[in-house]
């Protein structure tokens, strides 16, 4: 089979692979129907996080299981699943608490960006479908392997209610769908910080009611400026700087909570300052398997459609075009057909 490596930053091939095959009794093979470039992936193709070897690319899949290991007893060759970048087991007392990514057993899932995948943990890991989804839905139902899944964990964390204000830090991809979460969970009013047109015109149509194009301490004004000085209830993180951060629990009211989903890279933050902010953090990876039945839910009932995210759709073979257009921000997110 064919699927994308990266060799060094900014080279990414699509070239011939091993297929994948199953190795443990529990993982399944499943054949892609699509994958998608990650924000996360951009990391590595920038070079921030080293590049030491050539390395299969890709966490984002769903596609139909084509074999099982013998220990696999609810995942079904034929099934059109949807499963998260880390494999659990979806029964240790992690995964019972809701946190997946943390499963004791836990294994990352490399190598999506590909024809064919193998999953661990498969019975874990991967959640059905119904019935095969209509070609419409499939962009959708991508997106609830991770970032669907991580906007949403970011306004469970941030602990979203109904008519709380919540601001949103960052207009990629993670962002904008954490705007579609809070919506969804009834926010009163959602600010978008965001500084680029069409990502201010997809943030209002997921329910943005208010756009902060300023950043650092002239957009925590704004913010404080759009609340009567008093701070949003909820701020959901989706970048993972220094910057973002600090925006984020400074525009925060005391008593509101964080919900910070950017892979943080140079985050420091000072003891103090969290300690009289009287902010409330949590984040990490987002345990998107907690939320697959339910996101696959109102994706199949078509009460929400993530994947208008995508903005621009490529033959797998040009996943390398791909990965340019999100680097140079000409793309929101890159969707890939084999
Ligand atoms: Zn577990």
């Amino acid at each position: 089979m064919r699927g994308a490596v990266l060799y060094a930053p900014g080279d990414v091939r699509f070239e011939e692979r091993a297929d994948p095959i199953i190795i443990e009794p529990g993982d399944a093979v499943i054949r892609i129907a699509a994958t998608c470039v990650c924000g996360s992936d951009l990391w590595s193709y920038r070079g921030i996080n080293p590049v030491t070897e050539p390395s299969p690319t890709g966490h984002e899949y769903c596609g139909l299981v084509e074999e099982v290991g013998r220990d696999v007893t609810t995942i079904r060759p034929g099934q059109f699943v949807i499963g998260s970048f880390f494999a659990s087991d979806n029964t240790c007392p992690h995964c019972r608490a809701g946190f997946q990514t943390s499963c004791q057993h836990r294994e990352p899932v490399v190598g999506a960006q590909s024809e064919r995948l193998r999953v661990p943990l498969a019975d874990g890991t991967l959640v059905a479908t119904p019935e095969p989804p209509d070609a419409e839905l499939i962009p959708s139902l991508l997106t609830l392997s991770d970032v669907m899944g991580t906007g949403w964990f970011a306004a469970v964390a941030a602990k979203v209610e109904p008519g709380m204000t919540v601001n949103v830090v960052g207009d990629g991809a993670v962002g904008l769908l954490g705007m579609l979460s809070a919506a969804r969970m009834g926010a009163g009013r959602i600010i978008a910080m965001s500084r680029h047109e069409p990502r201010q015109k997809l943030a209002l149509d997921f329910g943005a009611t208010d756009i902060v194009a300023e950043r650092g301490d002239d957009g925590v004004a704004r913010v404080k400026d759009l609340t009567g000085g008093v701070g949003a209830d909820a701020v959901l993180e989706c970048v993972g700087t220094a910057e973002s951060m600090t925006q984020a629990i400074l525009s925060t009211r005391p008593g509101g909570f964080v919900g910070f989903v950017g892979v943080p890279h140079g985050v420091e933050i000072p003891g103090v300052d969290l300690f009289y902010s009287h902010v409330g953090l949590r984040g990490g990876p987002a345990p998107v398997r907690r939320f697959l039945p339910e996101l696959i839910d109102l994706v199949w009932n078509r009460e929400i459609d993530p994947g208008r995210v995508f903005d621009l759709t490529l033959p797998l073979a040009q996943v390398a075009d791909g990965y340019r257009a999100m680097d140079q921000r000409q793309a929101i997110k890159t969707l890939l057909l084999p």
